[in-house]
């Protein structure tokens, strides 16, 4: 069985072939500036051999097309035949209140997806143009749906409803959400493996250039920190988080921006970039704290306060916790972030042991013996848990 994933982001489209057997992967790649001058791509496949140049891609079914022509190519490509590729499995950003599992495509799954554009306008038209574009290239081959809401619909009305006026949620659907959910979901089913028990109390930590918090109970979302869109919960890369919504209005006033303005200050402009002045990509960040830069300390000191009040929140949620895991590119690569948030948590009987927790991108349990909530670092591998869910609806 060999499965396609693709996820198509606003302007890029990456994708995986994976090998069902023994879950290898057999090519990826990246397509970068879709839509715009100077597109190109970059594929690599198993035996280490990568190709990048550059290729016009006017939108996302030049950038499909590149895809197939890449995998069948008689240098470089890994199959003979399209007829080889068993499903595709599609990442899909909103899925909205319709979708709570990976579904097989139709028209009805289409017509969800373009209901849910509103909620997701940088993606969900780019991921239909992709589902689309297969449909027309590769006919007789299922394509499945899998969404990054879809794990958070478990989340109870307490947890996703917003303190408004009650029919902003029955009419326009404006409720909390919940994003990362094949990552958060992924990193629970492997926590589960690892302790062989479902019925645990976790709390998963996405924390990358986007990060989420999520509280799960015997497997399920009871509650995460993304709502209505991935602007909320944490500070980020370039996202703010949590802010006073009143400052909306202070902007407004105070500076003369119109909405549009404020909405990419608040998405692309704040967070770790907003307060250090440095950078979004937080290595960066870490080095220049290093060096003593104040504003880099105090925005790391930031992102680590809000993780930390994050999770005494959803200890609080959970009624107590079993296992606090870390995932995603700085949750999986940066002792510092781990061991900073787990030293707020000494109450909840968290303890690290350093040395273990001196380890990078690989799976491993950092909490000492004594400790009295486990810590794990769990690698996310959302590519492979699309791959999974499609196996599983097209078997
Ligand atoms: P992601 O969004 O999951 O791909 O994570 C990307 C972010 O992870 C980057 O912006 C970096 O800030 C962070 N990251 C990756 N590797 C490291 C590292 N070795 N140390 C610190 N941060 C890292």
């Amino acid at each position: 069985m060999k499965i396609l994933v693709l996820n198509c982001g606003s302007s890029s489209l990456k994708y995986q072939l994976i090998n069902m057997e023994n879950e290898t992967v057999m090519a990826k790649g990246l397509c970068e500036r879709i839509g715009i001058e100077n597109s190109s791509f970059e594929h690599k496949n198993f035996d280490g051999q990568k190709i990048k140049k550059e290729a016009n891609m006017k939108n996302h079914e030049d950038a499909v097309k590149i895809v197939i022509n890449n995998l069948l190519d008689e240098n470089f490509g890994v199959i003979k035949d399209i007829k080889e590729i068993d499903a595709v499995g599609h990442r899909v950003l909103h899925g909205g209140k319709y979708f709570s599992e990976p579904v097989l495509i139709d028209q009805k799954v289409k017509d969800a997806i373009r209901d849910c554009f509103i909620l997701g306008p940088l993606h969900n038209p780019s991921n239909l143009i992709g589902i689309e574009t297969c449909e027309r290239l590769m006919p007789d081959i299922k394509q499945v749906a899998v969404f990054d809401t879809a794990f958070h619909q478990t989340m109870p009305e307490k947890a996703f409803i917003y303190a408004l006026p009650y029919e902003y949620y029955k009419e326009n659907n404006i409720r909390r959400y919940g994003f990362h959910g094949t990552s958060h979901k992924f990193v629970a089913m492997r926590i589960s493996e690892i302790l062989q028990n479902n019925n645990l109390k976790l709390i998963t930590c996405h924390l990358g250039n986007g990060s989420s918090v999520c509280a799960i109970k015997n497997n399920k979302c009871v509650d995460t920190s993304m709502g209505l869109t991935p602007l909320e919960g944490l500070a980020m890369g370039t996202r703010c988080g949590d802010i006073d919504p009143a400052i909306i209005k202070f902007l407004a006033h105070q500076k003369n921006f119109n909405i549009d303005e404020i909405d990419n200050i608040l998405n692309k402009k704040s967070g770790v970039l907003g307060i250090s002045q440095v950078s979004s990509d937080f290595r960066d960040v870490e080095k220049a704290a290093q060096n003593n830069n104040y504003q880099a300390k105090l925005a790391l000191e930031i992102f680590y306060y809000r993780c930390a009040k994050y999770i005494g929140a959803y200890a609080a949620a959970l009624n107590g916790i079993d296992v606090i895991a870390f995932t995603a590119g700085l949750g999986e690569n940066s002792p510092e972030t781990r061991e900073a948030i787990c030293n707020y948590l000494n109450y909840l009987g968290v303890e690290i042991d350093k040395e273990k927790n001196n380890s990078r991108g690989k799976e491993v349990e950092i909490s000492n013996q004594n400790s009295r909530v486990k810590v794990f670092v769990v690698p996310t591998n959302e590519e492979l848990m699309i791959a999974r869910e499609t196996l599983n609806l097209i078997k």
